[in-house]
């Protein structure tokens, strides 16, 4: 098969010939049709997230099982398929009660640990496979059916862990970026006042077009001050993709009663907050981490309904991969991107 593989941290792909993978038990391959390309690949690419070499990346796929290892009924050869990203034991505590993002014994990521969608086939264990509803017409929309799986997914899992509700107001800091503009898209969907908050004014008129009702940049504005004059007070929910010391820290202040602060940048910053302001608004200070398998498919049903769509601005073909993973290092991609592996009548 043909593969975008990374020899190293920061090299450009080599687009090689590689043998076929073929599924143990338990496994299955299937035929990546699209591969969605986000930051959090580049991290790896970038040599920003540590991994393994020779390595191929990729996780936001739309496939098709081509063959199924020995032991597997719940998976046939013709499925139409997306992966689920992380790599859980589905044994633990955790796993059981459908909270497997919290698993004790975490294996890992899809396309860090073992070898993602950036190639003509990829091999899983089969419970990093989901089904595809019906109501989604992959072939004719591979590359945003793919992306749902995280871009849509992580957004719906904050809505639900925040409990974001019609008519509060919520503050999206780093809106301009792939998850962020996501973010903004499901908070309007779930009908809250949107306030997109990022330093990259470019990107505030795509914000707006996903629903954004107030653009803030925070290099020329005063935040917090301003995010509560927009809302009369303090903002209900504040979610930060950035997760710096600055950035949590206003998210905080920006909170008015009952707030809700949700953190999802991970950058291992630590941020100060005033206990009794806590105390006094009944503050809540919380993470959240991608997100279910069940809120995979609930979002791929949502987007199925037509609720929601993700936004997919640039495609590409494996020739053209090293070039849009230069234009996602410099913030230049707008939503998501998706490298194009195999035309659906391939298959
Ligand atoms: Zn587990």
């Amino acid at each position: 098969m043909r593969a975008l593989v990374l020899n190293g941290p920061n090299e450009p792909f080599s687009l090689a010939t590689i043998p076929d993978p073929e599924p143990r038990r338990g496994e299955a391959v299937a035929r990546v049709i699209s591969c969605g390309a986000g930051l959090t690949i580049q991290h790896v690419k970038a040599g920003r997230a540590g991994v393994e070499y020779p390595r191929i990346i990729g996780h936001e796929i739309t496939g098709v099982i081509e063959a199924v290892g020995q032991g597997v009924t719940d998976l046939s050869v013709g499925d139409a398929v997306t992966t689920y990203f992380y790599l859980t034991c589905g044994r633990c505590r955790w796993c059981q009660i459908n909270r497997e993002t919290l698993c004790e014994n975490f294996g890992g990521y899809v396309g860090r640990v073992c070898d993602g969608g950036y190639a003509e086939l990829i091999n899983l264990p089969t419970q990093n496979y989901i089904k595809l509803p019906e109501s989604l017409d992959w072939q004719e929309n591979a590359a945003e059916v793919g992306v749902i799986t995280d871009a849509i997914a992580t957004p719906v899992k904050v809505i639900r862990h925040a409990g974001i509700k019609p008519g509060e107001t919520v503050a999206v800091f780093g809106a301009g970026g792939g998850l962020g503009i996501h973010m903004v898209m499901l908070s309007k969907w779930a009908h809250a006042e949107v306030i997109a908050v990022d330093t990259a004014t470019e990107k505030f008129s795509a914000c707006r077009d996903a629903g954004a009702d107030h653009c803030v940049n925070p290099n020329k504005e005063g935040c917090p001050e301003l995010l509560k004059e927009l809302s009369s007070g303090g903002v209900d929910v504040a979610i930060d993709f950035v997760s710096s010391t600055q950035t949590l820290e206003t998210s905080i202040e920006s909170l008015g009663r009952g707030g809700r602060m949700v953190t999802l940048g991970g950058s291992g910053e630590s941020f100060a907050a005033h206990s009794h302001q806590m105390l006094q608004k009944e503050l809540v200070l919380m993470g959240s981490r991608y997100a279910t398998r069940q809120e995979v498919i609930d979002s791929l049903k949502l987007c199925g309904r037509g609720e929601v769509w993700p936004m997919v601005t640039e495609t590409t073909d494996m020739e053209g991969a090293e070039a849009l993973h230069g234009r996602l290092e410099q913030g230049l991609i707008t939503g998501r991107a998706a490298i194009m592996i195999n035309g659906p009548k391939d298959t």
